[in-house]
């Protein structure tokens, strides 16, 4: 069995493989730390059997003890209204199996997502791919060269998203690779890595990642997956910062969540917070209907009017735009916010 962590240890551990080895996986371990009521969340606990949990720690540090409805805790943790069955929530969301080689889906005209590694540091609990068979389709090097040379093949492309899971799962070494080999790819411009690694663990960003990607011939952008904006924290800011000193460009998505960022004010104290870590706001999602989500749901209706607040509030270059994803389509559906 696993020694218990207490908070105390929690700024002790740094290496971001360590970090990764040491994440929470069980609810009883999560209570502990928090020093919460075993109570509150027994029921849910089963939960972890479709979707385990996994909570790294300087994620952990940045929850309230004691609240049992803190906004980084609700995304994490495992919670009874996961096993309801709620007509309209569906396994596959999205649909996306529609691959052309494996691990590489090509459903934008100039863009290619790559899904470099399977898995993430942390399990969101409101994720899409939460039913995802990542066991079944764990990428090897054999598969990282088939969508290379499709890529190569295909001049239309200018852009690679690097994807997942979480593509900084992959080791500094292997991204170096698969980084070089695209950038001997003429038609290529872009690369963009979509990834929430360095939220939940900021020493992700190495000196070694971030110095690889600003000497890339390939103009680097990392859209950053931040729902709340105590999830940015002192390191993470610095290490964003970090970012941004190596010239890479830093976008930010979020998914509306009930409970997490459902309020203006949560919204507007996002955007503030990723500007002041240099981070600009892009998109906000509603969320998309995967099976054992349906509580984060916020209607749209509010979703509209959360927006039009965050109008009032900003100026238009920290409000996202709202969007949700429609299986099939070619690229994100905008919300009209007058409807
Ligand atoms: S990091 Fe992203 S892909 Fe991974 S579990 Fe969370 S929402 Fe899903």
């Amino acid at each position: 069995m696993r020694q218990i962590i207490t908070r105390n240890d929690l700024s002790v551990q740094r290496h971001w493989q360590k970090e990764l080895a040491n994440a929470i996986k069980t609810p009883q371990e999560l209570i502990k730390i928090l020093n919460l009521d075993e109570q509150d969340f027994a029921a849910g606990f089963a939960a972890r059997q479709s979707f385990p949990m996994l909570v790294p720690l300087p994620f952990v540090a940045k929850m309230a003890a004691g609240d049992k409805n803190d906004p980084l805790l609700r995304q994490v943790m495992p919670l009874e209204q996961e096993l309801l069955q709620v007509p309209g929530y569906l396994l596959d969301p999205l649909e996306e199996h529609d691959t052309v080689v494996p691990g590489l889906l090509h459903k934008y005209q100039s863009r290619v997502l790559f899904i470099v590694k399977g898995g993430c540091a942390v399990n969101c609990r409101y994720c899409f791919r939460r039913h995802f068979p990542y066991q079944d389709n764990s990428p090897n090097k054999q598969q990282w060269q088939a969508a290379i040379d499709y890529i190569s093949r295909h001049s239309e492309i200018n852009e690679v998203i690097l994807s997942g899971g979480d593509p900084l799962m992959a080791k500094d070494e292997h991204l170096d690779w698969l980084l070089t080999q695209l950038e001997q790819i003429p038609h290529l411009t872009r690369i963009r890595i979509h990834t929430r690694l360095p939220v939940v663990i900021p020493s992700r960003l190495t000196p070694e990642l971030l110095s690889r990607l600003q000497t890339s011939r390939l103009k680097a952008v990392m859209v950053l997956h931040i729902n709340h904006a105590n999830e940015i924290d002192h390191t993470l800011r610095q290490g964003l910062q970090q970012a941004r000193a190596h010239n890479i460009t830093l976008l930010n998505q979020s998914v509306l969540l009930r409970g997490v960022n459902d309020s203006s004010q949560a919204l507007v104290a996002l955007s503030e917070a990723l500007f002041a870590a240099d981070v600009l706001p892009y998109y906000l999602h509603v969320l998309d209907k995967v099976a054992g989500a349906a509580h984060f749901d916020v209607p749209e209706s509010q979703a509209q009017a959360l927006i039009q607040a965050m109008l009032k509030a900003l100026p238009g270059f920290l409000v996202p735009k709202l969007v949700r994803e429609v299986a099939g389509e070619a690229s994100k559906t905008p919300i009209d916010l007058h409807q």
